[in-house]
């Protein structure tokens, strides 16, 4: 039996999201990583994180809030926000991570740039599910990769998320794998919760 069984990647939104979008991320964990999922809101009020000077919500706090928040039966969190976020050093991020971490977040504000019509929903989507597999590869140690078709490649614009592929590289998906078995042996050390 798979050890991860019992844990699950907790799919978080923050505010309502259509399901088309939700769905699209589900089954990114669950096929494209192999990983349970659950759909599961932790909170809903990011005011905490607001920075009225840039008129963004800090990412990082939120991502502490999460990592406070999480059940129990956590593998790792995944969260969702239509608001802009940033951090410090950038105008803007797409999305932020604990590096080797339990949380990462997402935000949708920026991904629909450039699309207008409802024809375009598909790639909407997959903007969204190549960011949260981003995020969720940095919280398995997965650093930026070179590779500008990887989903680990450090996205500055919205043509570089269109074009990178919605893949792993051979080198990523091979440090993935690691990652996991990394959490799986951990865990296996510790008296089970
Ligand atoms: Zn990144
Ligand atoms: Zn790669």
């Amino acid at each position: 039996m798979n050890a991860t069984v019992s844990r699950f990647v907790i799919l978080s939104p923050i505010g309502s999201f259509d399901a088309d979008i939700l769905c699209a991320v589900e089954k990114m964990v669950v096929r494209g990583l192999g990983l349970p999922c659950r759909i599961q809101t932790l909170f809903d009020d990011i005011d905490f994180a607001w920075d009225a000077r840039r008129g963004q919500f800090h990412s990082t706090a939120i991502l502490e809030k999460l990592a406070e928040q999480a059940p129990p039966d956590t593998l790792r969190v995944l969260a969702l926000t239509t608001r802009d976020l940033f951090i410090p050093i950038l105008t803007h991020v797409y999305g932020e991570a604990q590096l080797g971490g339990i949380s990462c977040i997402v935000s949708t504000c920026r991904l629909d740039d450039g699309i207008s019509a409802a024809c375009q929903r598909r790639r909407y989507l997959a903007r969204i599910v190549k960011e949260s597999a981003h995020e969720l590869g940095h919280t398995f140690n997965l650093r930026h990769c070179k590779d500008n078709q990887c989903l680990m490649h450090y996205c500055r614009s919205i043509s570089d998320v269109d074009h990178k592929q919605g893949r792993l590289c051979r080198y990523c998906n091979v440090m993935f794998g690691d990652g996991l078995k990394a959490w799986v042996f951990a865990r296996c050390l510790r008296p089970s919760v």
